[in-house]
């Protein structure tokens, strides 16, 4: 027998719960959600390749085609003294999250979700008969001094169909394509370096050579947002109450570098669903998703670590961006996608 299932954040990973969930045959799938769609986010809108079978397991593949989102087959990796480049070993895609989050609430809604345009109740310990999926996003703060903030604009210009990231100073930026020839800026930087930009960062992007040249090309046509602070980290040992199961950021936040973490939130939003709807143990569950992305958090960690003591360059350099890529995405196990239903 499935169960109820209640939804607490309704973007990416809260969605794909959604979707697969009603797939699973769960009688009741509500979805709490505190902002009204559409709606700007602080985001890369790089999707990795790996989102096609996720996508096409929650039958919204030919769908996502449809949204025509801006292929990206190159990967620059911008360092003070150096420039490297590859080619991606599988296309990716750059979608705005303001399409991209409004299209999966309409696919979640047509399959049959209930959508709750409001603050999510706190999970109720002793109703083990409807479970809850947490996929509120990072919820995590960090002491003053130590923080990371994100930000990112939009801008048009010069097309490319690779995705750059230049790093610098202790921060990174990444410059790619988006739908309708919009280019999206996004980068993060710690609060000190910040500050001293009075939080202005078209300044802080003067700040990388190289970036401002490649931002030469292009004009930005909204208001820088910014976001934080960023903290990184895991629930995958947490000891959660009966039927909670958190999915995506609520999960674990990986380096934004990657451009792995939407990955991440539909991957484990699909599993959080489905586990939800047929009942299956809490640690279980955990367990599944420890073994889908314990590499890509792990290899993240690294990568941050040599980047902070002036490594970075030295690790580009060593490590091929074809298998960084590969090092940094969910381990799926097979090179073409799960089989339906397993991942
Ligand atoms: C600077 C930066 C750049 C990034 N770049 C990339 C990238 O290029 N590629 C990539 O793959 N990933 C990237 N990421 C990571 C990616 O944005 C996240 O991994 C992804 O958004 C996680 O999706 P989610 O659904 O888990 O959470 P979110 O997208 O954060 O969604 C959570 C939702 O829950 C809602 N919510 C929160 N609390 C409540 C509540 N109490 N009640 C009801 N609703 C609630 C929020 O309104 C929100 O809509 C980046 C992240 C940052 C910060």
């Amino acid at each position: 027998m499935t169960r109820p299932v209640h939804i607490h954040g309704g973007a990416l990973a809260g969605c794909a719960a959604a979707i697969a969930a009603i797939q699973a045959q769960s009688p009741q799938v509500r979805v709490y959600e505190k902002s009204a769609f559409p709606r700007h986010k602080v985001c890369g809108e790089f999707l990795s390749s790996g989102v096609q079978p996720v996508l096409r397991q929650l039958g919204i593949w030919e769908s996502f085609q449809a949204l025509r989102p801006a292929p990206m087959s190159r990967l620059l990796l911008h360092f003070p003294r150096k420039t490297f480049r590859f080619h991606l070993p599988e296309v990716c895609w750059g979608l705005t999250r303001y399409r991209l989050d409004a299209w999966l609430r309409h696919h979640a809604m047509q399959a049959g979700a209930e959508w709750c345009q409001e603050l999510a109740p706190t999970p109720s310990a002793n109703n083990a008969n409807v479970a809850t999926v947490l996929a509120h996003g990072r919820k995590d703060t960090a002491p003053k001094g130590q923080r990371v903030f994100g930000f990112k604009a939009h801008h048009r210009g010069a097309i490319s169909d690779a995705i750059e990231l230049f790093f610098f100073d202790g921060c990174y930026v990444g410059v790619n394509p988006a739908e309708d020839g919009v280019t999206n800026v996004c980068g993060l930087g710690p609060e000190a370096l910040l500050k001293q930009h009075g939080f202005e960062y078209d300044a802080l992007c003067r700040r990388s050579p190289a970036l401002a040249a490649r931002l030469s090309t292009l004009t930005r046509h909204m208001d820088w947002l910014s976001v934080g602070p960023l903290v990184y980290g895991d629930r995958f040992r947490a000891a959660l109450p009966d039927a909670v199961y958190p999915a995506g950021d609520a999960l674990g936040f990986v380096d934004p570098f990657t451009g792995s973490g939407m990955l991440n939130a539909l991957l484990s939003g699909s599993l959080a669903g489905r586990s939800a709807a047929l009942g299956d143990a809490v640690p279980a569950y955990l367990a599944h998703c420890r073994r889908l992305l314990h590499r890509p958090f792990l290899v993240s960690a690294i990568f941050r670590a040599a980047l902070r003591s002036g490594v970075g360059e030295r690790f580009a350099g060593f490590v091929p961006g074809s298998v960084l890529f590969h090092l940094t995405r969910a381990h799926l196990g097979q090179p073409h996608g799960p089989a339906p239903g397993s991942f």
